[in-house]
């Protein structure tokens, strides 16, 4: 008799975990409970541009080391050194994204050497009001 009973019991507490079990898998998501998949978020910045990409009308920026036409935010990486009597400063130029990676050669327009990594133009830059002027003077083999 006893153990009739116990067994009703347990079948009672087996039947009511099934439903629950049902409730908890099918039934609860679908009110909106847990969120089992949801579409991934759209992302919050634009792709990069493609190498070379520019905004149309924008002017071409070109590497003076390698010649690469460098897109928006693509930056030639230059250390610049003002000189005394402030018009002028000196500046030396280690490349673009390119030449600096090894993707492109760097070739001095002066004496046309492929230059290391390590290796820099020199240049002048006129600081001018308008727009500053870099005259490219040689490189660090040709200007010493
Ligand atoms: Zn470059
Ligand atoms: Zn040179």
């Amino acid at each position: 008799m006893l153990l009739r009973v116990m067994l009703i019991v347990a079948l009672g507490f087996a039947v009511l975990f099934l439903l629950w079990l049902g409730y908890a898998l099918f039934l609860r998501p679908r009110k909106g409970g847990r969120v089992l998949w949801q579409p991934a978020p759209a992302p919050q910045t634009e792709p990069l541009p493609a190498p070379g990409f520019r905004r149309p009308g924008a002017p071409a920026k070109i590497c003076p080391v390698c010649g690469a036409e460098l897109g928006a935010g693509e930056l030639v990486k230059s250390t610049t050194f003002p000189t005394l009597n402030g018009s002028d400063s000196i500046m030396h130029i280690r490349g673009c994204a390119y030449c600096l990676t090894g993707i492109r050669d760097r070739l001095c327009p002066v004496c046309h050497a492929v230059l290391k990594t390590d290796e820099v133009l020199m240049a002048r830059m006129f600081n001018r009001a308008d727009k500053n002027h870099v005259h490219v003077l040689g490189c660090s083999r040709c200007r010493g």
